[in-house]
């Protein structure tokens, strides 16, 4: 809790108790969606409305506090702003990870042979997580 005050502090937002609670919950999530978001909030603020949390996330998303993470064939996810990091997604649970490597040389062998300056990238990899493959 206290780190997201001091996020939300550094960006000149007030620690609301929905903002708190909806970093809180997509924490925990990791990557989740609008819906299953609003649900979970429910349980806690049964007062909190659709409108308010869509209002919230724009603003979270405005100052870099939140991501949209977009993967193929899943609904618009977000997750709490990180560092640069490529998204596992297993085609057989769904279920999404993060992997945090090092994209720079990735990024530079790219320039390198095309010239494009990439300015921002989504790197997703699909396959099979290691609890599912695990299971086989
Ligand atoms: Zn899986
Ligand atoms: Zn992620």
């Amino acid at each position: 809790m206290e780190r997201f005050r001091d996020i939300l502090k550094a960006s000149n937002l007030k620690s609301t108790h929905q903002r708190l609670a909806i970093l809180e919950c997509i924490d925990t999530h990791g990557h989740i969606d609008i819906e299953t978001l609003f649900e979970l909030i429910l349980q806690k603020y049964p007062t909190m409305s659709k409108a308010t949390l869509y209002r919230n996330i724009h603003d979270l998303l405005a100052f870099y506090i939140l991501e949209e993470v977009k993967l193929p064939q899943q609904k618009q996810k977000y997750e709490i702003k990180k560092v640069p990091h490529i998204h596992l997604l297993c085609s057989h649970c769904g279920n999404v990870e993060d992997i945090f490597v090092e994209t720079k040389p990735l990024l530079e062998t790219i320039f390198f042979q095309s010239g494009f300056e990439i300015s921002s990238s989504f790197i997703v990899m699909n396959g099979i997580c290691k609890r599912c493959s695990s299971k086989k």
